[in-house]
């Protein structure tokens, strides 16, 4: 046995290494410079604690989250692995520099933003250091969806000690932000290292939002085990908790507005259950060890393709099928949208631009979602999975480039203020009040659809606020963006899945 495995089996109490960790630990060892790119659960915390060990001097573990750095500490010390954190919540932050010093240390957690300052690369003068680890590495990267400024500082840190092992971890890269942690942060190419993306006992389904609650309870009526559900806000958090809490299911809520010791205690219910829901925001689920959760859902759209590998990675980590389920509505996009062009700096927009509409794509597609997943994190996976909705149930699609040309020149003509469900009324022909008062009744898009072409008016404004071909104001109201005019004007079609609840299911439902 050799002594990597030795150690694999003593300290860490596995039989073998899983996956890409032998690879990244053996680089660490023989002090080569490593990106490792693995999904959440796949062991990335070895791959720095076991070369620390074996390493003479301390591994100094660069960290994001000062709440996600405790629990690594406490997680060491139960592996008797000597870790500490430096953090302005340390009440012995001398003690843990002595220590560092003396070489008492395996391991010292630490934030980008103190790594970065000139005290700590004078203390790090003083001591011996095994390696460098930089967790969350993504957060390097403006291409990243996490991006942290004082990551960019870490360069010079790691150039003070060239001949000190670099190890960058993280779960979530996608083919651009890892060229560029690689350059930003001095690794060779041949340092890249990346696990298989794949999580075959996930199934995925995404579905339009349409009356959540009763979706949601359908949903858990036919799934056992505690899941979460992921929620945009604090508020629509603890309303799903309550919508959910019923006989024989115990629902809570977990986000950050809530009392310290009122998460704890939710926390604890929730790994300790065997059929919790938790409707949480994304602040829930990190770092949370429970391998058994069945399944997650999302109430609106994730920030991006990364982020919902991340969060639905947390279903199913014990290889049991779990599930997966997304429910979007347009507003979520139109949401997200203003978000972008609001709140982000202008030469951020065009990449946080780019990852909304691979969601929408995402969302939108008919085809293997798995294969959509996995070609995004660079692999080259089969067409169908066989393991998520459009595989097992294929859906119909239709061409409805018609449909939204006449929903796109509607708006135009009322002066792209109006609403979907205005819009439906003025090419329904409808002339109730509110039609005549604006004198819609007498516009050549008036009564221009029939029914089966109504019918499909609100799944067409949805895919083209999704894709930004239209955008809608704070009141509904909607308006072209920058992909109206080719759709218009017949430059680009515009298919979609049938809409679930279509007459077609159903009639492919009788077949058997
Ligand atoms: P990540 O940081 O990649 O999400 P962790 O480091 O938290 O993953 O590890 C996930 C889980 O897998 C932990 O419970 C850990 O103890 C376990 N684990 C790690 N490596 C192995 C291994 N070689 N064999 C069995 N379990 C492992
Ligand atoms: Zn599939």
């Amino acid at each position: 046995m050799t002594v990597t495995h030795q150690i694999l089996h003593d300290r860490f109490g596995f039989s073998h290494f899983r996956g890409v960790q032998e690879q990244v630990v053996d680089r660490a060892i023989s002090g080569g410079h490593t990106l490792a790119v693995m999904p959440t659960g796949a062991g990335k915390s070895l791959c720095y604690q076991l070369p620390a060990l074996i390493r003479p001097g301390t591994g100094i573990v660069i960290s994001p989250l000062i709440a996600l750095m405790q629990d690594q500490v406490r997680s060491a010390d139960s592996l008797g692995i000597r870790a500490a954190a430096l953090t302005s919540a340390s009440d012995n932050p001398r003690a843990i520099r002595d220590a560092l010093r003396d070489g008492a240390l395996d391991l010292l957690y630490v934030a980008p933003e103190r790594a970065a300052t000139e005290g700590f690369s004078r203390l790090l003068e003083e001591a011996d250091i095994a390696l460098f680890a930089i967790d969350e590495a993504h957060c390097v990267s403006e291409w990243g969806h996490d991006f942290r400024p004082d990551y960019r500082q870490l360069h010079s840190l790691l150039d003070q000690h060239r001949e000190v092992p670099r190890l960058a971890l993280t779960a979530t890269a996608d083919r651009r932000t890892r060229s560029d942690i690689l350059v930003q942060l001095g690794i060779p190419e041949e340092g890249l290292v990346v696990a298989g993306f794949d999580r075959p006992n996930i199934r995925y389904h995404v579905r339009p939002r349409d009356g959540l609650p009763s979706q949601l309870k359908s949903l858990l009526r036919d799934q056992p085990g505690a899941g979460i559900v992921y929620a945009p806000s604090r508020d629509k958090t603890e309303r799903i908790a309550e919508q959910l809490r019923g006989p024989g299911r115990s629902a809570l809520a977990y986000h950050a507005g809530l009392d310290h010791g009122v998460r704890q205690r939710n926390q604890g219910a929730f790994v300790a259950s065997e059929d919790m829901v938790m409707a949480a925001t994304i602040a829930f689920g990190m770092g949370i060890d429970k391998p058994d959760v069945r399944f997650v859902a999302h109430a609106a759209i994730p920030k991006s393709i990364e982020a919902y590998y991340q969060e639905t990675g947390r279903a199913g980590r014990d290889g049991d099928p779990a599930e997966a389920w997304l429910f979007w509505g347009a507003e979520d996009f139109a949401r997200a949208r203003r978000r972008i062009e609001t709140e982000i700096e202008p030469d951020r927009r065009a990449g946080e631009r780019e990852r909304l509409n691979s969601l929408a794509a995402f969302v939108e597609a008919a085809t293997c979602r798995r294969a959509i997943l996995l070609r995004h994190f660079g692999e080259d996976p089969p067409q169908a999975c066989g393991n998520c909705d459009n595989c097992l149930d294929p859906p119909a699609t239709i061409d409805v480039t018609t449909v939204a040309q006449k929903l796109l020149s509607a708006a135009f003509r009322t002066e792209m203020r109006f609403g979907v469900a205005h819009l439906a009324a003025v090419l329904a022909g409808d002339d109730n009040e509110k039609v005549r008062q604006f004198g819609h009744d007498r516009l050549s898009v008036f009564g221009i659809m029939d029914k089966d072409e109504l019918a499909l008016v609100r799944p067409v404004a949805r895919s083209l606020v999704a894709r930004d071909a239209l955008r809608t104001d704070d009141y509904g109201g909607l308006s072209f963006g920058p992909g109206a005019k080719a759709i218009l004007k017949g430059g680009e079609t515009l298919v979609i899945a049938v809409p679930p609840s279509r007459p077609s299911r159903k009639r492919r439902g009788g077949d058997h």
